[in-house]
């Protein structure tokens, strides 16, 4: 579904990304991990559009996406659900939803914004209410409901779990599992080294800009350089 060769990327003289190649298959979930700064938001970014690229290659569908604007990517199916808080404050949970719709115009809006009701039952009850009034949870739980409404194929995903109490990175935890189970991919940058690699199906590890490792997660739950590195004691 999409491959990554050879992606570069600066900000001013410094390059973050030094040649980053990895591919996602179509209906897995694949966990990208690595240290503070190592470049994973950038990737991110660089994916969605909203980062400039200074080398390399970006095929989705075996077209290549790297020189479309973010919007036209999301047309194509990219979307990207950004890191923390940013949802739109002082409008609705549901004009937040509707915002996220603003390219469709097909009918299955109505029947989207009941699946995501579905998923996070709290933004139901809390539908008329300004987002900004939302817990973190909840506005996190917002920020993904509201990039599903694009209808993407490939949801890329920065750190769902950012400061979220355990109960709640649970729960955005059973989410990403269920979005992959209806047929969405997803991409996921997480901090949370070992819960991420826990639902996925594949992991990368990226250090200082290049790919260090990769493999099934389960293989690298259990790596011993990886566990060192980023699972934390255990
Ligand atoms: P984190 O988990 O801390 O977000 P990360 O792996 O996502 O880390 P990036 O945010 O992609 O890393 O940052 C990679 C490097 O680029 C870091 O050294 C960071 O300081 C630098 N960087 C990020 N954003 C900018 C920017 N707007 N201007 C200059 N340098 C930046």
């Amino acid at each position: 579904m999409l491959e990554v060769s050879n992606l570069h990327s600066a900000y001013g003289r410094i390059e973050v990304l030094k040649g980053v190649s990895l591919e996602v298959r179509t209906g897995e979930v694949v966990a990208l991990i690595g240290s503070n700064g190592a470049g994973k938001t950038t990737l991110l970014r660089a994916l969605s559009g909203v980062q400039p690229i200074t080398g390399g290659e970006i095929r989705f569908f075996g077209t290549r996406i790297d020189r479309l604007s973010p919007h036209r990517r999301v047309e194509r199916g990219v979307t990207q659900s950004p890191e923390g808080r940013q949802v739109f404050g002082p409008l609705s949970v549901e004009d937040n939803l509707r915002l996220g719709a603003y390219m469709r115009r097909d009918g299955e809006i109505e029947s989207d914004r009941e699946r995501v009701f579905a998923m996070f039952p709290v933004l139901r009850e809390k539908r008329h209410l300004v987002a900004g009034g939302l817990s973190g949870g909840q506005q996190q739980m917002l920020a993904i409901g509201r990039a599903l409404m694009g209808k993407p194929k490939l949801l890329l995903l920065d750190e769902p779990s950012l400061g979220l109490s355990p109960i709640l990175v649970d729960q955005i935890l059973a989410a990403i599992v269920a979005l992959k189970a209806s047929g969405i991919t997803v991409l996921l940058v997480e901090q949370n080294a070992t819960a991420a690699l826990e639902i996925a199906d594949r992991g990368y590890v990226l250090e200082t800009g290049r790919i260090a490792s990769t493999g099934a997660a389960s293989v690298l739950l259990s790596d011993p350089k990886v566990k060192a590195a980023y699972l934390g004691a255990d």
